[in-house]
C-alpha cells in the first residue's frame, strides 16, 4: 500500500477498492443517507447532473466529492446512463451495530448492481415499444460471430455472418451498447465506431470459458437444443454477452430461457443502407426521429410487446410462403371483423407488460405491484380470447392454443396479495390476511396486543384462581403480574418477582415476556416476514417465466394482426396475393407514409407496377427532377415489404412473387456536400448489390452515377443496366429511375429492358407533374423549367435554354453499331465540344459580351461557373446556391 493511502481513512480506503474493481463505471457509494462521488467520478457528476462539487478534507487531500440524498437516485441515475455511462451503486450491506459486534470500524459495503446503456431494469431508461439491446461482437478470419440480449425481457439470440455483413447486421440490431475485447480497444473497425462501446477483459474471449458459461446458464450439456451449437464464432460473443450480464446484474437471470438463432434462411435480407432508405424505422435525415416512417403508420399496436414484435416484424420480412400467407389471412379476418377487432383492441389496451414484468420477477426487481399487474394481465387473456375465439381462422386459432390462461399463477397471486398492495417491500401490508398462520399471528399480536394481554390475565386468573390478578405495564419492567397481598400464597413458583409495592407484588413469567417481546416486535417482525414471503412466492412465480413468456409471444403476435388489420381497414389498404414466381404487379399503388404527409387538395396519385414476364425485368423509369421516379421506387419496395411482413398493402390490387432481398440505391439527394466520397459511397452500394443479388431480389436504383460528373454517371448507370440484364445470376427485378434519357436507348437494345417515364405537361413553357407513370421514355429532362419553377432569375434561365437548344442540335447517337457506351460517350463528348464551339462563334457574332477574350476575371469566372454546371443534374437547392455564387461575382 503506497504512503498515500496509507494516510487515507478507512471509508476512503474502502472506497478505492470497490473503485478498482470497477473501473469504467461511475461508483455511487453509500454514505448513510446519501450517495457521494469521489475525485473524477465527482467532478462528472457534478458537471453531468449539476449538482454542487465539494471536497472532502481527508487527511491533508483535499479530495473533489459531490453526492446526492439516496431517495433521489431513480431520479439522478437513469439521467447518467441516458448520457451512455455505466454506473455501479455500492450499498451499506449491513447496519453500524453489526459492524461493530463484528470489531469493524465502518460498515462493509458492496456493489449491488450496474446499471449500463444496454443492460438495465429501469422503467425510467427503457421505452415501452422498443428493446434494448447490449450486443457482442467477435470474429475470427472472415466469420463474425454476434450475440445480443434485452435483459428486459429475456431475448438472447446470436448469429454468425461474413464479416462484411457485420455492418448490416449491427444496424438492424441498433444496440445501446456494444461489447468488444479489450484487445481491439486501439483497433476499432470504423463501422463500430459510432456504438457506445464497452471493453471487456480479453481472458473472457478465449478457451471454452463462454461456451461452458452458456451451458452452465442453460443447465444443459451443449447448445444443440436451441440449434446454434454449430456457430463457434458466435459462442465467444455469447460468451463475452453472458459474463458482461452477469457481472452486471449480480442476479439471477431466471428469465433468459434460450438462445435464438437470429436471421435464420426465413427471413428476407435487408442491408442497412436499404432499411435507411425505405425509411422503415426512422427517417433517412441525420439524427432521423420515427415520424414519417413506415412503422410510424403500422404501429396501432395496444401493448408494449405488440409494439416491440412490430418493429422486429418490420426489419425481417419473411421469405416463405407459408407463414406470409397465415398472417395474411389472419389480418384478413380481423380486417373484416371491425367489432371484434375493435373489442380485442380494447381488452389488449388493459394488458401489462407481461415480458417485462416476468423479466423483473425473475431478477428479483419486481415489486408487489408488479406481481398484481401479472395477475390482472392473465386474468385478461380469457375475455380477450372470448373475443374473437368464434373466427375460427388458422394462426388466430393457434395464438388461442398458445394464450395459456396460467389459472394456476394467478391463484397463487390472487390468494397472497392485497388488491392495492404498496410498491415497498419493506414496508409491510403485502398479503392477505389468511394467507399464512404465522404471519397472521403477528398481525393480531400488533394490532390487538392489548386484547391478546387481557386473553393471557383471563387465561392466568382462571389458573392461579386469583380473581384480582392484573396484568400492567410499564417502561422498567414492561409488561408484569400484579398480585395483591390477600393473594400471596396463591402465587404459582413460576411467577418471577420483580418489584414490591406496598399492598402488591409485581412479577414477570418467561411466557409473559416472551409475550411482550412478540407484542413490541410483532410488527418488526411481520413486515419482515411479509419480505420473506415475497421472495418465496417472487422464486415460485418465477418458475411459470418460460409459460408467461410464451403467452407474452401470442399477445404481441395478436396485437401485430390487429395492428396491421386496423392500418389496412382506416387507410384502404388491400390484402395482396403471394405466390412464388418472379411477378410483381401492382394496380394503383400508393406510398404508404408520402400519401398521409400530402396537404389538402393535393391527392396522391397512385401508380401501376407490373414486372408480368420476364420483359419487364429492368424498368428504366425517366422523367424530370420532382416528377415522382424515387416516390416510385420506394413505394414498390414498401409494397413487396408489406406484403412479406403479411400486412395489407396500399394499392388497389397487387401480386407479389416473393423477393429474397431487396436492395436500394438512393442518389445524392440534395446533398449540398456531395463529393467524392458520397460517390464512392454510391460506389460501394452498387458494387454490394452486384455481388449478392439473385433473380428473385428487387433491386431499386435511384440516379445511379449522380455523384460524379454526367460521363462517368451515364457510363456507369449504363454498364450496370446492362450487367444485370446480362448476368443471369443476378437478374433481378430491377426499377431504374434516371434523368439521362439516353438510357432509353437500352430498351431497343435488350429484350428484357422497357421504359416507362413519369409523365409531366408543359404549360405555358411550365411543366405540371402528373406524376402517372406511362410506358415510354421521356424526352428531355425539363431541368431548365423545374429550375425556373424553383425561382432562377429570368436571365439565367433565357441563357440556359440558349445553351440547351445548342447542345440539342446536335442530336446524340450514344452507340456505335456494336452498341458499347464508351464510344457512344465519347461521341457525346464531341458533340458537346462541337456545339459548344459553334456557340461561342454564335455569340461572337450575337452577343459579344459574353464571350469575348478581354474580360475582366469576375466576369470570366462567372462564365466559368456556368459553363461548369449542369442544369440537368442540379437540384432546386443546388440551382439556389449557384445563383448565389454567381450574384456575388456581378
Ligand atoms: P424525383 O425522384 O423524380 O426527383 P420524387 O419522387 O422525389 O421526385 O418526388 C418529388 C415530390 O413529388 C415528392 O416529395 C412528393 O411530394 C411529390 N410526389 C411524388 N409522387 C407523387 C404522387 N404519386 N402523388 C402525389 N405527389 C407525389
Amino acid at each position: 500500500m503506497s504512503t498515500k493511502s496509507k494516510s487515507l481513512t478507512p471509508l476512503m480506503r474502502q472506497y478505492h477498492h470497490i473503485k478498482e474493481e470497477h473501473e469504467g463505471a461511475i461508483l455511487l457509494f453509500r454514505v448513510g443517507d446519501f450517495y457521494e462521488c469521489f475525485a473524477d467520478d465527482a467532478e462528472l457528476v457534478s458537471k453531468e447532473l449539476g449538482i454542487t462539487l465539494t471536497k472532502r478534507n481527508n487527511g491533508g487531500d483535499q479530495t473533489p466529492m459531490a453526492g446526492f440524498p439516496h431517495h433521489a437516485l431513480d431520479t439522478y441515475l437513469p439521467k447518467l446512463v441516458k448520457k451512455g455511462y455505466r454506473v455501479a451503486v455500492c450499498e451499506q450491506v449491513e447496519n453500524p451495530s453489526e459492524a461493530k459486534e463484528a470489531g469493524r470500524k465502518i460498515v462493509n459495503r458492496e456493489v449491488t448492481e450496474i446499471t449500463t446503456p444496454g443492460v438495465t431494469m429501469s422503467e425510467k431508461l427503457l421505452e415501452h415499444k422498443r428493446n434494448n439491446y447490449a450486443a457482442a461482437v467477435y470474429w475470427d478470419g472472415k466469420t463474425a460471430g454476434a450475440a445480443f440480449a434485452d435483459v428486459s425481457t429475456g431475448e438472447f439470440s446470436v448469429s454468425e455472418v461474413p464479416k462484411d455483413r457485420l455492418d448490416d447486421l449491427m444496424q438492424s440490431i441498433a444496440p445501446a451498447e456494444l461489447l468488444l475485447s479489450q484487445n481491439l480497444k486501439n483497433n476499432v473497425p470504423e463501422f463500430l465506431l459510432d456504438y457506445n462501446m464497452t471493453f471487456i477483459e480479453e481472458w473472457v474471449y478465449e478457451g471454452e470459458y463462454g461456451y461452458n458459461l452458456l451451458t452452465d446458464h442453460f443447465e444443459t450439456h451443449s447448445l444443440k437444443g436451441f440449434g446454434v451449437e454449430d456457430l463457434e464464432v458466435a459462442h465467444v460473443a455469447a460468451g463475452a454477452l453472458m459474463h458482461y450480464i452477469q457481472e452486471t446484474q449480480k442476479a439471477s437471470l431466471g428469465h433468459i430461457k434460450r438462445i435464438q438463432k437470429f436471421e435464420s434462411n426465413d427471413f428476407m435480407s435487408l442491408d442497412g443502407s436499404t432499411k435507411r432508405n425505405l425509411e422503415l424505422t426512422t427517417t433517412i435525415q441525420e439524427g432521423g426521429s420515427s415520424e414519417g416512417t413506415l412503422i410510424s403508420i403500422l404501429d396501432d399496436t395496444a401493448t408494449a410487446m405488440g409494439g416491440r414484435m412490430l418493429r422486429k416484424w418490420i426489419m425481417r420480412p419473411l421469405k416463405r410462403m407459408k407463414p406470409i400467407r397465415a398472417r395474411l389471412n389472419a389480418v384478413e379476418s380481423l380486417n373484416v371483423n371491425h367489432d371484434v377487432r375493435e373489442k380485442v383492441r380494447e381488452e389488449l389496451e388493459k394488458v401489462g407488460d407481461l415480458e417485462r414484468l416476468i423479466s423483473r420477477i425473475c431478477v428479483g426487481r419486481a415489486n408487489p405491484r408488479d406481481l398484481v399487474k401479472l395477475k390482472d394481465s392473465l386474468a385478461q387473456t380469457p375475455i380477450t380470447k372470448s373475443q374473437f375465439n368464434h373466427l375460427d381462422e388458422y394462426l388466430l386459432n393457434d395464438i388461442l392454443e398458445r394464450m395459456k390462461l396460467l389459472i394456476e399463477v394467478q391463484e397463487k397471486i390472487e390468494e397472497a396479495i392485497v388488491e392495492d398492495p404498496p410498491t415497498s417491500l419493506r414496508d409491510g401490508d403485502i398479503f392477505k390476511d389468511g394467507y399464512n398462520e404465522e404471519l397472521d399471528e403477528l398481525r393480531n399480536i400488533a394490532r390487538n396486543g392489548k386484547d391478546y394481554i387481557a386473553d393471557i390475565k383471563n387465561e392466568l386468573a382462571e389458573e392461579t384462581g386469583i380473581d384480582s390478578l392484573k396484568i400492567g405495564y410499564n417502561k422498567v419492567y414492561g409488561y408484569y403480574i400484579e398480585v395483591t397481598n390477600t393473594h400471596a400464597e396463591k402465587v404459582p413458583e413460576h411467577f418471577i418477582r420483580k418489584q414490591t409495592l406496598v399492598n402488591s407484588e409485581r412479577y414477570i413469567t418467561p411466557e409473559l415476556k416472551e409475550v411482550e417481546e412478540r407484542i413490541l416486535s410483532s410488527e418488526e417482525q411481520s413486515k419482515g416476514l411479509e419480505y420473506d414471503l415475497f421472495e418465496e412466492l417472487r422464486i415460485e412465480i418465477a418458475g411459470f417465466a418460460e409459460d408467461v413468456q410464451q403467452v407474452a409471444r401470442a399477445v404481441a403476435e395478436l396485437d401485430c394482426l390487429q395492428s396491421f388489420a386496423e392500418v389496412a381497414y382506416h387507410n384502404n389498404y388491400c390484402k395482396p396475393a403471394i405466390a412464388d414466381d418472379q411477378k410483381i404487379d401492382i394496380t394503383k399503388g400508393r406510398h404508404p407514409v408520402v400519401e398521409k404527409t400530402l396537404p389538402p387538395g393535393d391527392p396522391f396519385i397512385p401508380n401501376d407496377i407490373h414486372t408480368e414476364n420476364e420483359d419487364e425485368q429492368i424498368l428504366i423509369i425517366t422523367g424530370p427532377n420532382m416528377a415522382g421516379k424515387s416516390i416510385i421506387l420506394r413505394q414498390t419496395g414498401l409494397i413487396v415489404l408489406l406484403a412479406q411482413i403479411g400486412c395489407f398493402v396500399p394499392a388497389e390490387e397487387a401480386h407479389i412473387g416473393l423477393v429474397d432481398k431487396i436492395f436500394t440505391r438512393v442518389g445524392a439527394s440534395d446533398n449540398l456536400a456531395a463529393g467524392e466520397s458520397t460517390f464512392l459511397v454510391e460506389m460501394n452500394e452498387a458494387a454490394n448489390i452486384l455481388n449478392n443479388a439473385t433473380r428473385n431480389s428487387l433491386i431499386l436504383l435511384d440516379e445511379v452515377g449522380r455523384g460524379t460528373s454526367t460521363f462517368d454517371g451515364l457510363s456507369i448507370a449504363w454498364a450496370l443496366a446492362e450487367y444485370l440484364h446480362n448476368q443471369p445470376s443476378v437478374a433481378a427485378k430491377t426499377l431504374f429511375a434516371t434523368h439521362y434519357h439516353e438510357l432509353n436507348e437500352l430498351e431497343n437494345m435488350y429484350d428484357h429492358i422497357v421504359n416507362y417515364n413519369v409523365s409531366v405537361k408543359e404549360h405555358d413553357d411550365k411543366v405540371i407533374f402528373l406524376r402517372k407513370l406511362v410506358r415510354g421514355g421521356a424526352d428531355h429532362s425539363y431541368g431548365i423549367q423545374v429550375a425556373d419553377m424553383a425561382g432562377l432569375p429570368s436571365i439565367v434561365i433565357e441563357r440556359a435554354k440558349e445553351i440547351l437548344s445548342n447542345l440539342e442540335s446536335h442530336s446524340l447517337d450514344l452507340t456505335d453499331s456494336n452498341g458499347t457506351l464508351e464510344d457512344g460517350a465519347k461521341k457525346k463528348k464531341a458533340a458537346v465540344k462541337k456545339a459548344a464551339k459553334e456557340m461561342e462563334k454564335q455569340d461572337q457574332i450575337t452577343q459579344p459580351s459574353l464571350f469575348q477574350a478581354q474580360l475582366d476575371p469576375n466576369t470570366e469566372q462567372l462564365i466559368d461557373k456556368l459553363e461548369a454546371c449542369d442544369p440537368n443534374r442540379m437540384t432546386p437547392i443546388e440551382s439556389l446556391m449557384l445563383v448565389s455564387e454567381l450574384k456575388k461575382l456581378v
